[in-house]
């Protein structure tokens, strides 16, 4: 891609500019190992984290950025850029180079013998979507972040260990190449993605009584990756010929290929029996014409905690943000517009609170709470086999029901929107929130 070009390659595993170190981190001698002293420490470097990076420096905070993997890396994902993410990208100055790849100018539902575009709605995000693979997205968002004056990254660095005073993050152990680095930092920004490995160690709990979604991607080279419309196919069948509990996707990539996935929705209770990635297959094989599809490549399957169902997300000093916090829409698995928004929000908290605790979560349910609690009770209606056969039809034949899951799968529902439609989301959501009020959504 081009911005690889305009970067050079990432194979640093550390990356800072000249006077950095010296100026901005205090790192004395304590015995044989060094002690570093930052504003923010983010564990991990995804869209969440890299973007937390980017606004801490944006406020003038010293950052340390981390991640285990060295990039370019790759993160199982559909790749789609809802016009919400476009925004936040829009932000921090990325989206000109995401869209001069590939524009998506909104959704083609399929299914139950129907077939509905739905472009992306006049709303305060725009009406714009693209889509880029996480290999070359993660990469853009890591050097751009690493980019900013008061951000450090170190990448193949493992963070562990985590000295606990009063429920604060005191001090926690850096491992980077192979020297064990401590590291005691103001605020801690917890964004290490799906199975949260440092976030469980202060307590995060994931809640699979709730909706959660399993998913495969691939990539399928196709003639058609300039299409301008990203394609979901609401109903999905198994081999022999099943509904499933979940959708297909065809997410153009402007590159000669499509991100073609598929992806179900489970609960403990409900445990959706289905192997993804045979699913794709026959899902891609089923579309393979009609796209022209050359075999699925890189076939991967990953699980995604969705609608914040998880506890322990915030403690004194500390905030889980993106994944780790289960900031996902439960219709679509569509996270990194979330990922992106709460590392704005978790930051413009470093410098307005005293102590994350009881703020964060609720700053996490003042944002997301009504959207996230009825898009999981949709969701988990969706768990039942019965529901889309009986359901799909009608949906796909309603208009106003046809607009309205575009809306929902484009996760953009806000208090601002006026349409009718909206105005049903958002009552329906106050209700959800008193009749659901036992289920956990963050605390
Ligand atoms: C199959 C599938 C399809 C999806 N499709 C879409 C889509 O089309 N559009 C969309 O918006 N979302 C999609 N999502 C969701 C999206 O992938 C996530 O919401 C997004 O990646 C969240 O970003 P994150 O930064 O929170 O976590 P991640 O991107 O997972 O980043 C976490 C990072 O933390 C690092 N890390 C973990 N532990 C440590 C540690 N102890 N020390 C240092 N580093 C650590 C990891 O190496 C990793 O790089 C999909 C998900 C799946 C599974």
């Amino acid at each position: 891609m081009y911005w690889l070009g305009i970067y050079g390659s990432l194979n640093n595993s550390s990356i800072h500019t000249p006077g950095k170190c010296f100026a901005r981190i205090l790192a004395t001698m304590e015995g044989v190992s060094q002690t570093f002293h930052f504003d923010v420490l983010i564990v991990g470097a995804g869209p969440a984290g890299a973007a937390a990076a980017f606004f801490a420096s944006k406020q003038g905070l010293s950052a340390l950025l981390v991640d285990a993997e060295q990039f370019p890396r790759d993160k199982t994902c559909g790749d789609g850029l809802t016009p919400r993410a476009m925004r936040m990208l829009e932000k921090m100055g990325l989206a000109g180079q995401l869209t001069a790849t590939y524009r998506s100018n909104g959704l083609k539902l399929h299914g139950f013998g129907g077939s509905v575009t739905a472009p992306w709605p006049d709303s305060p995000f725009g009406e714009v979507g693209s889509a880029c693979r996480r290999t070359e997205f993660d990469h853009l968002l890591v050097q751009h972040a690493s980019a900013q004056p008061e951000v450090t990254t170190w990448l193949g660095a493992t963070v562990h260990s985590p000295t606990l005073q009063g429920g604060r993050v005191a001090e926690v152990v850096v491992t980077h190449e192979g020297v064990d680095k401590q590291v005691r930092p103001r605020h801690v920004i917890v964004a290490d993605g799906v199975r949260s490995t440092f976030g469980k160690q202060l307590g995060r709990e994931w809640h699979r009584g709730e909706v959660y979604g399993i998913a495969a991607r691939s990539y399928c080279a196709t003639p058609l990756s300039d299409e301008p419309w990203i394609h979901s196919h609401l109903e999905l069948r198994s081999p022999d010929g099943v509904a499933q509990p979940g959708y297909g996707w065809i997410f153009p990539l402007g590159n000669g290929f499509a991100n073609v996935g598929c992806g179900a929705l489970s609960t403990d209770k409900r445990p959706a029996r289905v192997n993804t990635k045979k699913l794709l297959h026959h899902y891609a094989d089923s579309l393979a014409v009609e796209w022209s599809f050359g075999a699925p490549s890189e076939v991967a399957s990953a699980l995604l905690p969705m609608g914040g169902a998880v506890t322990g997300v915030a403690g004194p000093n500390w905030m889980l943000i993106g994944d780790a916090a289960a900031c996902v829409n439960p219709l679509n698995g569509e996270g990194i517009d979330y990922a992106l928004e709460t590392a704005e929000l978790a930051i413009d908290l470093c410098t307005a609170s005293k102590d994350f605790t009881l703020v964060w979560p609720f700053v996490l349910r003042e944002h997301y709470g009504e959207a996230f609690m009825l898009a999981r009770t949709l969701a988990r209606a969706l768990t039942y086999p019965q529901f889309l056969p009986v359901f799909g039809p009608v949906g796909l034949r309603v208009p106003i029901l046809m607009r309205s899951a575009a809306r929902l799968m484009g996760n953009l529902v806000t208090e601002e929107d006026r349409d009718m439609v909206s105005r049903v989301w958002q009552s329906a959501g106050r209700l959800m929130v008193g009749a659901r009020s036992e289920s956990p959504l963050w605390s």
